[in-house]
């Protein structure tokens, strides 16, 4: 099982040490995802003075979903305790409160990443690349503790790329010792496809679009699964242990059982045994 070196609870949400950033300075559109339309920086009409969710247990009955699917991967609590120092944004400035939404969504990024290399120097495969990855994670820890306007200054996109180079390569040494023909299905349009019992052993799905496909039984072991989309595709009675960067917010919005097999990096959604 594959444990995250540095603290999870730092690469997880925690609402309780959150403003409820991801409540006001993201946008959403009404869709199957969302029940209403909001514009960035607006307060959703569902955020309570304390910060909590007023609809909290009934997000999907209420046509919330998009929210029980999200994670910032810690950004909330970081950018509202360290970047501005736990200063609440509905007591400051108008001026600061919008500094605090628009460095977010960058800290939210940089987080993700934080994520992915933490879970690359669990991968024992990755040992070659293991000091340029630690190297990085500090690096990126360091940027996550800068300034507001160290923050919004940024190239996200730039830094990003730097270490989607070295998780392209923790990937191929990750899948190189599984065992087979390892399929290459990067970026493929698998929306709605019938890969039921599928062998996927080490496959590289980088990047897939796995929309409302049909995963039931599928062997995802010891597959990369980094930006796949995986809304609504059903992974029930799937096999993904040792699958690696596998997020909570891709598999939130994925379907699933108590058959499927996850790898310990992730947690079982709620709502695919709740019956929500
Ligand atoms: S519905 Fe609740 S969780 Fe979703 S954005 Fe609004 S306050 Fe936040």
């Amino acid at each position: 099982m594959q444990q995250h070196l540095t603290d999870p609870v730092e690469l997880r949400g925690d609402c309780e040490r959150c403003f409820g950033l991801c409540c006001v300075a993201l946008p959403f559109t009404a869709s199957a995802d969302f029940a209403i339309d909001k514009p960035a920086g607006k307060p959703c009409r569902n955020l309570q003075d304390d910060h909590r969710c007023g609809i909290h247990a009934r997000l999907r009955q209420s046509g919330f979903n998009g929210c029980t699917v999200y994670d910032c991967f810690g950004a909330g609590q970081k950018v509202s305790q360290v970047t501005f120092g736990g200063q609440d944004w509905r007591t400051g400035s108008r001026e600061q409160a919008g500094r605090m939404f628009d460095v977010f969504p960058a800290v939210r990024q940089l987080h993700e990443l934080l994520w992915y290399l933490t879970e690359a120097l669990t991968l024992p495969a990755a040992r070659p690349v293991h000091a340029e990855l630690r190297e990085l994670l500090e690096t990126t820890e360091a940027i996550t503790r800068g300034t507001p306007e160290e923050l919004a200054a940024l190239d996200v996109a730039a830094h990003r790329q730097k270490v989607n180079v070295l998780l392209l390569k923790t990937s191929e040494l990750a899948r190189a010792g599984v065992r087979g023909r390892k399929k290459d299905r990067r970026g493929a349009d698998l929306m709605g496809a019938r890969l039921k019992g599928a062998d996927l052993r080490g496959a590289n799905l980088r990047g897939a679009y796995l929309i409302a496909a049909d995963l039931t039984g599928a062997d995802l072991r010891g597959a990369d699964l980094i930006g796949a989309d995986l809304r609504d595709t059903d992974l029930t009675d799937a096999d993904l242990t040792d699958a690696f960067f596998l997020t909570q917010p891709q598999l939130n919005a994925a379907r699933g059982s108590a058959g499927t097999r996850l790898p310990g990096s992730v947690s079982r959604p709620v709502h695919w045994t709740a019956g929500l």
